[in-house]
C-alpha cells in the first residue's frame, strides 16, 4: 500500500531566485500538508552522503557542490499516495521535459538546477525525511 508521507528540498537555485512562497503555496494548494520544515544548509559531505546512491554517475560531484552552494528548505509532507502525487506535481527530472504546471517547469533553471527534489519511493521518503528531522520536529 502506497504511504502517505514524502520528503522534498527546496534546492539553493530556488531558495536564491526567491521562489520558495510561490512553491510552498502550489504544494499546499495540491493537498500537502507540512509534518516539519526548515531553512538550512548542507555541507558538500552531507550533500555526499544524502545523494550517495548517485556516487558514480558523472554528475555527482557537481552535484554536491550545487546542493551545498547556498541555503534549502527541507520539508517532510503529508498527502494521500504523497510519493506519486509529488513526483506528478514537480514534474520530470529535466524541466524542458517536465509538463506545463508543474514546479520544475514553473521555477528550474537546468537539468542540474532544477529547484526541487521529491522523494522516490515510501522507503527514500522515510530515510530522506530523517537525514534532516528528529522525531521532535515531525508534527
Ligand atoms: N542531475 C544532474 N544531471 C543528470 C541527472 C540528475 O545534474 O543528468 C541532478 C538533478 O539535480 C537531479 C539530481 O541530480 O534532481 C538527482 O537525480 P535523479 O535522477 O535522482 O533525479 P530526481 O529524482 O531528482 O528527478
Ligand atoms: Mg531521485
Amino acid at each position: 500500500m502506497a504511504g502517505n508521507t514524502t520528503f522534498t528540498m527546496i534546492k539553493p537555485d530556488a531558495v536564491q531566485n526567491g521562489y520558495i512562497g510561490d512553491i510552498l503555496a502550489i504544494i499546499l494548494k495540491n493537498g500537502f500538508k507540512i509534518r516539519a520544515m526548515k531553512l538550512t544548509r548542507l555541507t558538500p559531505e552531507l550533500a555526499g552522503k544524502f545523494y550517495a546512491i548517485h556516487r558514480e554517475r558523472p554528475f555527482y560531484g557537481e552535484l554536491c557542490t550545487y546542493m551545498s552552494s547556498g541555503p534549502i528548505v527541507a520539508a517532510i509532507l503529508e498527502k494521500d499516495n504523497a510519493v506519486e502525487d509529488f513526483r506528478r506535481l514537480i514534474g520530470a527530472t529535466d524541466p524542458a521535459k517536465a509538463e506545463e504546471g508543474t514546479i520544475r517547469r514553473l521555477f528550474a533553471r537546468s537539468l542540474a538546477e532544477n529547484a526541487i527534489h521529491g522523494s522516490d519511493s515510501d522507503d527514500n521518503a522515510l530515510v530522506e525525511g530523517r537525514f534532516f528531522f528528529s522525531e521532535f520536529e515531525m508534527y
